[in-house]
């Protein structure tokens, strides 16, 4: 298929690394492990939103927006990336945050607030029972001050969004094709479906060949194989491309979600400890860190035993790891 990107910002540092986890790997029976380092996207701007973002900001821009409005929890990766990008970019951002201020403020937040963002906090039964209508309001709000706002979902996930990891998906491709493999299987996180959604839909069109699976964080698998057709059809429709989501294999994985979004037990707390200290790769509590351990048990029981290589995305997400600090030593066995 032949593929017209629409505009696209650069911001990402790229292409990121596609490195073997040599070590991890002996230690584990089943395929080669590698990492495509998407944590390495930028230093304070990294993780898998930026990616999407040199898509849906360089919309915003065309559009004329001078003020974004995004959303999501309070440790929000996608948020942090956000805000700085918009400062980068001279523009106004405006975060409207699930949960409470925090003083002093850790993480991503602390990172938030550095930008000069604007943010509001809502508790989590407004920031659901009011939905879009968040959005609306102060959509109205900056129109009425003569401002031109651009709206981004949660994750930036959407038919915007998917470029960003079709981006990817055909970057990857290149990486694999210099080092010579052929993984048929790439595991990432999901926590919106942009990603998965991206990378389903590039595994296919760029050639790559590799069956996706997106492990869930939050949410169950329905929630996701609707949520990743939703954004594929979305795209599909915006940009006019002739697919449908039935033309693609949506994979989720389900069963690693833990005590919730955002609560991690000790095995992901001890995970991120033996991976920093085998490999020097950093996971994090809330999604890269679950998804690492879903893979690995997911190896140990065969799931991918049909291939010689496995990619696992590290989408990022290192400052939520310091909003949990104390937790990754709070382990008695450790
Ligand atoms: C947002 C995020 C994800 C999930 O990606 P989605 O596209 O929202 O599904 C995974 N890992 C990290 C670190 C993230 O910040």
């Amino acid at each position: 298929m032949n593929l017209s990107f629409p505009k696209r910002l650069s911001l990402a540092q790229l292409p990121t690394p596609l490195t073997l986890l040599s070590r991890l790997s002996s230690a584990v029976d089943g395929p080669r492990i590698w990492i495509k380092r998407d944590d390495m996207s930028g230093s304070a701007i990294s993780g898998n939103k930026v990616r999407k973002l040199e898509f849906v900001l360089a919309k915003a821009i065309a559009q004329g927006a001078d003020t974004i409005l995004t959303c999501g929890g309070v440790q929000s990766n996608h948020c942090r990336t956000t805000a700085l990008l918009c400062a980068q970019l001279g523009l106004h951002c405006h975060l409207l945050l699930r949960g409470q201020a925090q003083t002093p403020p850790t993480g991503n937040l602390l990172l938030d607030q550095l930008t000069g963002a604007t943010i509001s906090y809502y508790s989590v039964a407004e920031y659901v029972a009011r939905g879009d209508q968040l959005f609306d309001d102060w959509v109205a709000h900056y129109k009425a001050q003569g401002r031109q706002p651009f709206c981004i979902p949660v994750g930036a996930s959407d038919g915007d969004g998917l470029w960003g990891y079709l981006a990817a998906a055909q970057e990857l491709a290149d990486d694999c094709q210099r080092l010579g493999i052929a993984p048929k299987h790439i595991v990432c996180a999901t926590g919106s479906g942009g990603t998965q959604a991206g990378l389903t839909v590039g595994s296919k069109l760029c050639g790559l060949g590799a069956r996706v699976w997106g492990i869930n964080v939050c949410d169950d698998e329905q929630y996701f194989l609707a949520k990743v057709a939703s954004d594929i059809r979305q795209w599909a429709q915006r940009y006019g491309v002739d697919a449908t989501p039935a033309d693609f294999e949506i994979s989720v994985i389900d069963g690693y979600v833990g005590a919730g979004y955002a609560k991690a037990g000790p095995e992901i707390f001890a995970l991120i400890r033996q991976l920093a200290a085998c490999e020097g790769v950093v996971l994090d509590p809330v999604y890269t860190g679950k998804a690492f351990y879903g893979m690995l048990q997911e190896i140990r029981q065969g799931r991918f035993s049909d291939s010689e290589d496995i990619v696992f995305i590290h989408t990022g997400g290192i400052f939520g790891l310091f909003a949990q600090s104390e937790q990754l030593f709070a382990d008695p066995d450790h």
